[in-house]
């Protein structure tokens, strides 16, 4: 692919929970739960309104022909804001100053007041059907490759609810999530290619991350792509958790583009046609051996003139253009579709492909797709994929997708109008005076590990890893008394092995790895012991007597010494002091980390040397 041919263009919106006490607009913990633990739960629907102008927001309108009820889970560490009962608070300030923070690693200028504005959102993601965001800073720049790509926003906003499940017309969502405090960056249209994506992706989450003030985890930080191509169209690529596909998900949507534009002309060659009428053919698969179709409510059928071997034509890696028509019909909670250039096939046969093709009089140029389900969803999903068909004659729609795992995408809805801002009236502006403006700009994780290589010799994706905030200041603390390269163990190796045994580990804090050098430091354990404490305070938070206690193996080690002896008399009998070597292999293999290698060595010495004094 030449990309610069192509006229490619992205640019990344980067959504990063800030880790704060509160909520944005209220006082509830940013804490995620169990669904189980909630404690009840309600519904909503949404209904379209026109706006000043009189006109409907396309997305808005699309959404609510899929006529959805959407439920939320409530929980004892939610209130009345995120059911929107209640007005919002006034803005959170905590999350504000990180903002700036962020703003100013960012070379941004700040706005001088603050205004909170809803932003309409229609999946029912939030209650109230707009997402609260506030402009706090903008025209900025990072660097990258030596080349500079300009940061054109940076909002301060609540994160919307998590969906839990999605059942038919239903969808389910979590309120714990919802009003988490989230910064939102977005960079200008000025990166070219899927590798620099990937590495504007990963420098701008760093450099969040360096403030040691974001969540972490899965989930924590999202990526919102745009990609074009000349002659495509702007797509919106939703909700990549995992930055290390993103240049895949780029290189898939540019595919997609091009093998559209590919049947675009294809369609325009045939003079192909999108039949307007919908056609009712439960009769001809009345006696189906499709599951699925022979438990089908309703059974509709469009015609598509000129598409044969189009639909299934592949347009991204496994995903033919048949899938994008499916994708939509999913949208309207039915299973999928059927359409002929995969007929026949799954339980439907020869004869019912005929016999389907002259219910809707299709000729062999034509393509025919097939919906089953309920009749209401069946003929709004069918209307609205005859419509999709039909932009395949003009190339390709302006949408919002979801990335899959694999870095291709699925449709989710159009984009959304323009006009899908309003002020939130009920949250007051708030100024950024000097005293906000003057808040410290923290050191980047990538120059704190370049000192770490220098300073302690360590490798430098290790060096990455101690460099960041949650292990910087303890790393420094101990560096120089335990040595760099225990303290790392300690922190992020030994951990690592512990998770892949399964062990939790997510559960040890600062406290424990303070607790578990300071042992090394002290001398009260040797450092091959730092694996076995931190086994034990996975399980159990105990104070360092409580651990030495626990460990306390040199009771222990003296009777195996004394039980090795006994075993070994002959052995030792015959070659005295050189017995040592191989006794201490078999002291070692079980006390290991447990004892320090040194006062093993010495007892068991003393221990031979006392038995050789008897006889
Ligand atoms: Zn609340």
């Amino acid at each position: 692919m030449n990309y610069a041919d192509l006229g490619l263009r992205v640019g990344i919106e980067i959504h990063q929970q800030l880790d704060t006490r509160h909520k944005l607009f209220c006082r509830c913990p940013t804490e995620l739960r169990e669904t189980e633990d909630a404690s009840f739960e309600f519904f909503r629907y949404l209904r379209l309104k026109r706006s000043e102008l009189g006109t409907e927001d396309r997305a808005a309108r699309e959404e609510v022909m899929r006529s959805r009820k959407f439920i939320y889970k409530f929980y004892d560490t939610t209130c009345l804001v995120e059911a929107d009962e209640e007005p919002p608070t006034e803005i959170n300030r905590e999350a504000l100053l990180i903002g700036i923070q962020i703003a100013k690693m960012l070379n941004m200028e700040l706005v001088d007041e603050l205004h909170v504005m809803r932003k309409i959102v229609i999946d029912g993601s939030n209650t109230t059907g707009f997402q609260r965001t506030a402009l706090l800073a903008f025209d900025g720049y990072l660097e990258v490759d030596g080349r500079k790509i300009g940061v054109a926003t940076l909002c301060i906003e609540e994160e919307a609810a998590k969906k839990v499940e999605e059942r038919g017309g239903e969808v389910v969502y979590s309120l714990d999530r919802l009003g988490i405090p989230l910064v939102e960056i977005g960079t200008g249209p000025d990166i070219d290619s899927p590798e620099l994506a990937k590495k504007v992706a990963k420098k701008l989450g760093m450099i969040l991350r360096s403030t040691g003030k974001v969540k972490r985890g899965l989930g924590t930080i999202r990526q919102d792509v745009n990609i074009s191509i000349e002659h495509g169209a702007r797509v919106e690529i939703k909700g990549v958790q995992d930055v290390d596909i993103l240049d895949r998900i780029v290189e898939y949507e540019v595919i997609r583009q091009v093998n559209l534009l590919k049947i675009r002309d294809e369609l325009r060659r045939r003079n192909a046609k999108v039949c307007e009428e919908i056609f009712d053919v439960k009769e001809v698969f009345a006696n189906t051996r499709s599951k699925i179709l022979k438990r089908a409510k309703a059974l509709m059928a469009v015609k598509l003139e000129g598409f044969s071997g189009l639909v299934g034509m592949e347009i991204q890696p496994g995903r033919r253009l048949g899938t994008e028509f499916a994708d939509i019909a999913k949208t309207f909670g039915l299973g999928g579709i059927f359409h002929t250039d995969e007929l026949p096939a799954y339980g439907i046969s020869q004869e019912e492909v005929e016999e389907l093709r002259r219910a809707v009089s299709a000729k062999d140029g034509d393509a025919v797709i097939i919906a089953s389900g309920d009749e209401r969803r069946v003929r709004n999903a069918l209307l609205r994929i005859t419509e999709r068909a039909k932009f395949c004659l003009v190339g390709v729609p302006e949408e919002t997708r979801r990335a899959n795992e694999d870095g291709t995408t699925s449709y989710l809805r159009p984009l959304p109008g323009a006009a899908r801002m309003y002020p939130e009236t009920d949250v007051p502006p708030v100024r950024i005076d000097e005293e906000m403006r003057s808040v410290d700009v923290p050191e980047l994780i990538e120059d704190r590990a370049k000192r770490y290589v220098e300073q302690f010799g360590l490798a430098e994706d290790l060096a990455m890893i101690m460099a960041d905030p949650r292990y910087s200041e303890i790393f420094e603390e101990f560096a120089e008394s335990v040595g760099a390269s225990i303290a790392a163990r300690v922190l992020h190796i030994i951990p690592s092995q512990l998770r892949k045994d399964g062990y939790n580990v997510d559960g040890l804090g600062i406290e424990d790895f303070r607790l578990t050098l300071s042992l090394i430091r002290d001398g009260k354990i040797a450092k091959e012991g730092a694996e076995e404490v931190l086994k034990i305070l996975t399980e159990e938070k105990l104070g360092e007597e409580e651990i030495l206690s626990r460990l306390s193996p040199s009771q222990d080690l003296d009777d195996f010494i004394a039980r090795l002896i006994e075993e070994k008399r002959d052995l030792i009998a015959e070659r005295r002091e050189h017995a040592f070597k191989p006794l201490m292999g078999l002291v070692m293999k079980e006390f290991r980390g447990k004892v320090d290698g040194k006062i093993i060595a010495e007892k068991l010495r003393n221990a031979i040397k006392k038995e050789l004094e008897k006889s």
